[in-house]
């Protein structure tokens, strides 16, 4: 081969280097089991089947899929929900919590990179599309300070950026604030979660004016029990803040014997 060959070969590498970033030395691997693709971000066919997401027919208020639209009423509210209405004004699930969705979010939460966010945000914007309006901001729900030391980061945040780059709304990552380390939620009653919770989240006093009258997108990685969100939504409503939508990755639909790992996912 001439030098002359060789050089051309070299630079052509060196501008699908430049062109296809880092996927030239690590090709595109699924997200989930490493299996190479055409796309980085993505997960591959098969792991990509195995994820649930929330379709018709859900509740509207608290995102739990039904197994009929005769479950719900004229609002495509749940029975629960019109005996128990939560704060929030309603609320969107990408995806049921089951195996692959916890693989996922395990992952966001305690590897280091920021795809997974990017993931679970693309498909948390197009559940939510309906309830993230112009104008709205876009806030997560908030971790302690001593959790974010230890785990670097706020994995809802990361969401929270993810769902408001896609929706091209303003976020405020830390337009709440958690005063105190909460305990385990799973497994206590209303009203003890209720007296965990009280008082355990506020809204930051910088950002008091810019929400006053405004719509929130609040973001979480799971929706439980949904004791954390109602705190964080009552402080929001508190802070004069005009509605509340609730966005996450997961809705949890609890059954007996079914416990897919809560305890490591569930925000303490
Ligand atoms: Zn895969
Ligand atoms: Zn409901």
């Amino acid at each position: 081969m001439s030098r002359h060959v060789v050089w051309s070969k070299l630079s052509a590498l060196a501008r699908k280097a430049t062109l296809a970033g880092i996927d030239v030395i690590f090709p595109p691997a699924c997200l989930l089991c490493g299996e190479e693709i055409q796309q980085s971000g993505l997960l591959c066919a098969g792991c990509f089947a195995h994820l649930v997401s929330v379709g018709q027919p859900f509740c509207v208020r608290c995102a739990l899929p039904q197994s009929s639209a005769e479950c719900l009423n004229a609002e495509g509210e749940c029975l629960e929900c019109v005996q128990h209405p939560p704060p929030w004004h309603a609320a969107r699930s990408a995806f049921v919590y089951e195996k692959t969705a916890r693989d996922l979010l395990l992952r966001l939460k305690y590897a280091d990179r920021p795809e997974y966010a990017s993931f679970a945000g693309r498909y948390m914007w197009q559940a939510g599309e309906d309830v993230l309006r112009q104008g709205s901001l876009v806030i997560p729900v908030p971790v302690h300070k001593k959790r974010l030391m230890e785990r670097r980061y706020n994995q809802a945040a990361l969401l929270a950026w993810a769902v408001a780059r896609c929706a091209k709304l303003r976020c405020l990552p830390d337009g709440l604030e958690r005063r105190r380390v909460t305990g385990r939620l799973a497994g206590f009653t209303k009203a003890e979660r209720q007296q965990e919770m009280e008082g355990a989240i506020t809204v930051r006093s910088a950002y008091v004016s810019d929400m006053a009258g405004r719509d929130v997108v609040l973001v979480d990685d799971l929706l439980t029990t949904g004791a954390t969100a109602s705190a964080c939504t009552k402080a929001l409503l508190q802070a004069g803040v005009r509605s509340v939508f609730l966005l996450v990755a997961a809705r949890v639909v609890l059954q007996k014997n079914a416990d897919f790992g809560l305890s490591i996912l569930e925000d303490e």
